[in-house]
């Protein structure tokens, strides 16, 4: 087994689209970044990356590459499932903390969890999203930015 570990954080700004895990989120601001700044796939990508001792998500879609410009992050989560699949390695689990002190994000976990369930092709009890506050303390807690945290489980391949 591997398991990979993948942060990121984006700052917020008004009129963005907020993408978290590949959903629309309803709300009057969204996160700031080149491709659509969907911090959950954006860690989600480095903890797999990480399990498979792959790099990070900067390597292989960096952000001052123009074909990333306004990207779907899903399309990063999908390019690096075919990169550990070639490798020899299946997705077994995801735990995701979202810490966003606004939107709460209560009503939303069950269908985040679902559409990573659909993209990582995993039942969803092999996925787990839990959000968080940060008790109003620094930038996240003032709302300025939303951070994620994500931890991935490999099988890797065959060896020896
Ligand atoms: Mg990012």
């Amino acid at each position: 087994m591997r398991i990979g570990f993948g942060y990121d954080i984006h700052r917020l700004e008004p009129g963005r689209q907020l993408k978290l895990g590949g959903v629309a989120i309803a709300a009057d601001f969204g996160a700031v970044g080149h491709s659509d700044a969907d911090v959950v796939l954006h860690a989600l990508v480095d903890a797999l990356l990480g399990a498979a001792g792959l790099g990070d998500i900067g390597d292989w879609f960096p952000d001052n590459d123009p074909q990333w410009r306004g990207a779907d992050s899903t399309v990063f989560l999908r390019e690096t499932l075919q990169r550990l699949h070639e490798k020899g390695f299946q997705v077994c689990q995801a735990d995701i903390i979202i810490v966003a002190e606004r939107p709460r994000l209560g009503s939303e976990k069950e269908r985040i969890r679902q559409r990573l369930a659909e993209l990582l092709a995993l039942p969803t009890d092999r996925v787990n999203v839990k959000a968080k506050t940060n008790e109003g303390l620094d930038a996240l807690g003032r709302g300025e930015a939303i951070a994620c945290h994500a931890v991935a489980v490999l099988r890797g391949p065959k060896e020896g």
